[in-house]
């Protein structure tokens, strides 16, 4: 689930290590099936021993570790993934231990994943650029109202699946992509290709301010109870989701109509078809 809020809330969480030398990276010894992690613990311990921490940067739905002489470690949470300087929800699902040398002592960094979809990957500048960077849009927080019209208004695709292409644009997932067209009042399967410019301005503006508000309030935690803040405590915006997993409740928005979920791409998707018509209002 973690999506950009999610992401950004975690990156935001352990940049206080930036500066720092890496001690040791560890494999806990997590019996579960083992997450896709490469090269391997014991070849990144020896490749990251002693190298300094530069930058930590969200990539779309990643957390980015950059080290000197450019190398890159890329955690990518996927479903249950969680990066965090605090104690992990349980200690049966850690998949990596990073310790790091502060000037107060060791800090420990755990990546931790209970259903373990999540990935760990070390990459020189070219392989980052090849593997990752080259295959995702631009980022939802960043992209301009123009930009974002050229590179959807060309696909039939329904608008809802076609947010969720990571090569389209990076950070937006299942949750914030029905919160944002809600806001932007466009149904979820009109078709990209027929949304006009005033539409596009919409949801331009709407995915700003969803996405603004969730890292405000430190994203969204479901009710698996699996994404934690930094210090953590459950994120905050799921108590403010208009539609996300509201089916049946009376829309908080028009108070008239229920909102309603349908299955677009096997995926769920929540819509007040009072606030978000099928067609445009003449
Ligand atoms: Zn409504």
């Amino acid at each position: 689930m973690p999506e950009l809020p999610e992401v950004e809330t975690m990156c935001r969480g352990i940049r206080s290590i930036v500066g720092n030398v890496i001690f040791s990276v560890k494999d806990p010894g997590c019996d579960c099936r083992p997450m896709a992690i490469s090269p391997s613990i014991s070849s990144l311990h020896r490749r990251l021993r002693g190298r300094r921490i530069e930058q930590v940067s969200r990539l779309g739905k990643r957390v980015v570790l950059t080290f000197d002489a450019g190398y890159y470690l890329v955690f990518e949470p996927r479903m249950t993934g969680l990066v965090s300087l605090v104690d992990p929800p349980d200690w049966s699902h850690v998949r990596v231990r990073m310790e790091v040398e502060t000037n107060r002592g060791i800090q420990e960094v755990w990546f931790w994943d209970r259903r373990g979809l999540g990935t760990l990957t070390g990459y020189d500048a070219d392989e980052l650029e090849a593997r990752v960077r080259s295959k995702l849009g631009p980022d939802a927080l960043e992209v301009g109202s123009e930009e974002l019209t050229e590179r959807f208004s060309t696909t039939r695709q329904a608008i809802k699946v076609a947010l969720l292409d990571q090569r389209r644009l990076a950070g937006i997932g299942n949750l914030y992509a029905a919160e944002i067209l809600h806001v932007a009042a466009i149904h979820p399967e009109r078709t990209s290709d027929s949304l006009k410019t005033a539409d596009w301005r919409r949801l331009h503006a709407a995915m700003r301010r969803v996405l603004e508000e969730a890292i405000r309030y430190e994203g969204s935690t479901l009710s698996d109870g699996t994404y934690r803040n930094a210090l953590n405590q459950a994120g905050g915006y799921q108590n403010h989701h208009r539609v996300y997993a509201r089916a049946g409740e009376p829309c908080g928005t028009c108070r008239k109509r229920i909102v309603e979920r349908i299955v677009q791409a096997q995926r769920s998707t929540f819509f007040c078809p009072g606030c978000q018509p099928r067609r445009r209002r003449s």
